[in-house]
């Protein structure tokens, strides 16, 4: 087994601070024999990215359908299924309503000027270019994603029609004859298994893939930009957190009765992975490997519950959408009804479901529900500069509350190994 070199949080910690100060530091324009070192810390943070999502296709394919396969003559099936989207569902709407609790406390719109600095010209550019190569979120498109007429398709990028088939492969392999399955099964097996090590040789690279992808965030977009931006900012940091430190943890105190501090401890590679990446997709095979190997929860749930989760459990985005949308409505003085407010809620769901695990994806979800409720699209403008120091703290989130899903569907499962360990390497 590759031993596990660049794991430790502390030094990927460590890494972040000083992404913070070096990116600020650095801001767009310093250079070094011309280049700046803002497309530095692009290119580098770029290859760490790509080298994740690399490995999202066959990791995904094989963690579900070896993990179908098993269970593909269990009566346990359908209701495993209910289980799982009742909390995506569950914890989604509840991360929603924290949201729309502390945006109506603070009314970080009320207060804000329109003097203020709202766009960084570079932050802009990047976020738009995000936004471009993005499809539009609709139902219809959500829908026709899950199945795509071509399979190389559903290789490239679309996690929804990847899921899909190897749910139904998996599936349709529980059913062929011993011989054959379980010559598949192995194989299927043994794809899993190299996918995890390579995800551990990436790991190695993890402090400077987080170092370059910080120091980029924080160069384009700056401490200015949040300061001009503070109040809406920490309203979603304060409801982001209120929910990953009080409402997640309660969960899996009460439901689950697991030691929380012990899942964070378990989780901590997947979490710093997902707040400097801004993106659950590039995260997944981290996050698949620390609910198996560091959590304990079985392959039989984890490979269902957490690559689905990653393409449709967005409770941290789902939320930041809710503030977002309510806090554009307060900027131009609108007055959101009851009603509105609800609507609000409802799309947040909705759309949260159908957003890609890339960053700045709730960017478009926002338009969506801005235009669908008459409000001004263009507002969206106002997130730009802050909207990657956020991505970060939004993606972590879901991410954890994915992790959070698979290990409260162990536990009501009857899985009892879930978290035993409660020692982890930190240093
Ligand atoms: N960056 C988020 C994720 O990857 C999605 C978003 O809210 O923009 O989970």
């Amino acid at each position: 087994m590759v031993k596990k070199k660049g794991k430790s949080p502390w030094l990927v910690i460590c890494s972040i601070l000083l992404g913070v100060f070096v990116g600020s530091l650095t801001g767009t324009t310093a250079e070094i024999f011309g280049v700046t070192f803002v497309s530095l810390y692009d290119l580098i943070g770029k290859l760490f990215i790509n080298s994740l999502m690399l490995i999202v296709v066959p990791l995904v394919s094989s963690s579900i359908i070896t993990g179908i396969a098993r269970i593909g003559n269990d009566s346990a099936f359908g209701r495993l299924g209910a289980k799982i989207f009742g909390f995506y569902i569950g914890t989604s709407l509840l991360a929603i309503l924290i949201g729309l609790f502390f945006v109506n406390l603070f009314n970080p719109g009320d207060s804000f000027t329109s003097s203020s600095t709202l766009l960084s010209p570079s932050a802009a550019t990047e976020m738009r270019t995000d936004i471009d190569i993005q499809s539009h979120v609709s139902v219809f498109n959500v829908l026709l994603q899950i199945i795509p007429s071509n399979i190389v398709d559903a290789f490239h990028g679309q996690m929804l029609g990847l899921i899909f088939f190897s749910l139904i492969f998996g599936y349709a392999l529980s059913k062929i004859e011993q011989q054959p399955q379980s010559i598949l099964i192995g194989f299927w097996q043994g794809v899993f298994q190299t996918m995890l090590v390579m995800t551990d040789l990436i790991m190695r690279f993890l402090p400077i893939g987080v170092f370059c992808l910080v120091a980029k965030s924080f160069a384009n977009s700056g401490l200015e930009s949040l300061r001009s931006l503070a109040l809406f900012s920490l309203t979603v940091v304060f409801a982001l957190s209120f929910f990953l430190f009080i409402a997640l943890p309660l969960l899996l105190k009460v439901v689950a009765r697991v030691n929380p501090l012990t899942h964070f401890k378990a989780m901590a590679p997947a979490l710093l992975t997902a707040f400097s990446t801004s993106s659950s997709s590039a995260t997944l095979p981290v996050t698949i490997e620390c609910v198996e190997k560091r959590a304990g929860v079985s392959n039989r749930i984890c490979s269902l519950v957490v690559p689905l989760g990653t393409s449709i459990n967005m409770s941290g985005s789902a939320l930041y959408e809710c503030v977002a949308a309510i806090f554009i409505a307060q900027v131009y003085g609108i007055e959101l009804t009851l009603a509105t407010q609800f609507s609000i809620v409802l799309l947040s769901l909705v759309t949260s479901i159908g957003i890609a695990g890339i960053p700045s994806a709730s960017i478009v979800a926002i338009i969506v529900i801005l235009k669908a409720l008459g409000l001004p699209a263009e507002g969206v403008g106002l997130l730009f500069a802050v909207d990657r120091i956020l991505d970060m703290c939004r993606t972590t989130v879901n991410v954890f509350s994915d992790s959070c899903c698979a290990v409260l569907v162990a536990r009501t499962e009857g899985e009892k190994d879930v978290l035993v360990r409660t020692e982890f390497e930190l240093a």
